[in-house]
């Protein structure tokens, strides 16, 4: 039996493989810092919430501020303004048609609201629809409700039984782009049951980083509105700059019925989420009926120093160069990519503004592939934070990340790769 020298249970880690732990002391920018003086490059935006880097001054600024003023406060019948003034950022950030902010803490729990505000606009009216149709490969979260509406497998099977059924559509390949849509189109036509359609736009991040076009993304919100199913757009991890436009729905110029964010809402500094949602479905709730009350909350809805810093981040993207910064570090992903090309072990590079992902060629493919923790702990060593999803290595870098840590991750990247094929 394992001998215990810490009682933390650590997430998405298999410990009698893991049994050690690298303990950060403290990060800058793009940098972690172990307690034994190691310098480490974030390239994975410490699970794709860090956007301008770690520790940003002007965030630090804002929770320091807040926190001397309010700490919590409860979010029913009470309000505060930085919760007030994020809100109104946000409508003015995200596509026109959002109108109201449902607060929570975490993209699971925004998943989790968007699914009940579905639910609830088709009850409320006294109409039956509550099927949802998902896609393939998708992750929303993993609570009993986002894995319901998430890829069926390795991770959820022991839950199984409890999770809810719901209509599956393919991933839109390359090519078979129109099976997707024909696809969505007989289900939302064959199932008058339909209230929603849930999707990663762009890109499906913890499916392994399979992107897909804007187009095929226009023309299934075209497809939910023609049969008035909900189009509800997973931002969690599209959001914030990361497919190269502030939203990944900015791009096939979209606006979802609903919408959630979380990840680099703060700028990846504290947690927080939030569900936005078309006025009908809050006008669905509206009512002296208190049944149709919107029944959700988290103890620690809106918190006011996640808001204060969340309304730092998002005066940035307001104001500050964050746009530019974007483009060069999707400039400096493409240019990366394409020195890797020549690395014939390497299969399906791919991009959407600042994500890179590319496929390493094993016949062992798939989330529990060995290759996936070997290169994780080299990559370690190396001074490289890079988590590969089974054979699939992806960087997604903070964008504060310089030239030099670029040619030093791709070069980490490349070595792996060369070692692995020597070996
Ligand atoms: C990370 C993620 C979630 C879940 O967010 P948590 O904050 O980990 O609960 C949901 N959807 C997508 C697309 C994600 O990437």
């Amino acid at each position: 039996m394992n001998k215990i020298v810490s009682p933390v249970w650590h997430p998405f880690t298999q410990h009698a493989i893991f049994p050690e732990f690298l303990e950060i002391e403290y990060a800058n920018g793009a940098y972690l810092y172990s307690n034994d003086g190691q310098q480490i490059i974030d390239a994975i935006s410490s699970w794709w919430v860090i956007t301008h880097g770690h520790c940003h001054p002007r965030l630090q600024q804002a929770a320091k501020e807040q926190m001397e003023r309010l700490d919590q406060v409860i979010f029913a019948g009470y309000t505060h303004e930085p919760a007030e003034r994020t809100a109104k950022m946000l409508i003015d950030l995200t596509p026109a048609g959002l109108d109201y902010v449902f607060f929570s803490d975490s993209g699971s729990t925004a998943v989790e609201v968007g699914l009940k505000m579905a639910l609830g606009y088709w009850h409320h009216q006294n109409i039956t629809r509550n099927r949802v149709i998902v896609m393939e490969h998708s992750y929303h979260g993993d609570t009993i409700g986002t894995m319901s509406v998430g890829e069926r497998g390795v991770f959820n099977q022991p839950y199984n039984p409890l999770l809810f059924s719901v209509e599956t559509i393919p991933f839109p390949t390359a090519s078979k782009e129109q099976v997707t849509l024909d696809t969505l189109e007989s289900k939302c036509k064959q199932q008058p049951e339909a209230a929603a359609f849930i999707v990663e736009p762009l890109v499906l991040g913890a499916g392994g980083m399979l992107m897909y076009s804007a187009d095929t993304l226009w023309e299934m919100k075209r497809i939910c509105e023609k049969y008035d199913v909900l189009f509800i757009a997973d931002e969690v991890m599209t959001a914030w700059g990361r497919t190269g436009s502030l939203f990944a729905c900015d791009q096939a110029n979209i606006v979802p019925d609903i919408a959630c964010y979380s990840k680099g809402i703060t700028g990846g500094f504290l947690p927080l989420a939030v569900t936005l949602c078309h006025s009908r479905i809050f006008n669905a709730h509206y009512s002296t009926d208190r049944s149709k009350t919107f029944f959700h909350s988290s103890s620690y809805t809106a918190n006011p120093i996640a808001c204060a810093v969340a309304a730092a981040n998002l005066e940035m993207w307001q104001k500050d160069k964050v746009k530019e910064q974007i483009r060069a570090t999707a400039a400096r992903q493409t240019q990366k990519l394409t020195e890797m090309a020549t690395l014939e072990s390497l299969t399906n590079l791919r991009q959407t503004g600042t994500i890179a992902a590319m496929d390493i060629q094993v016949s062992d493919s798939g989330y529990l592939s060995e290759i996936g923790t070997q290169l994780y702990l080299r990559f370690q060593k190396s001074g490289v934070l890079l988590r590969p999803l089974g054979n699939t290595i992806y960087v997604l870098p903070p964008y504060c990340m310089s030239d030099n840590d670029f040619d030093t991750v791709y070069g980490v990247i490349a070595e792996a790769i060369f070692n692995l094929v020597e070996a």
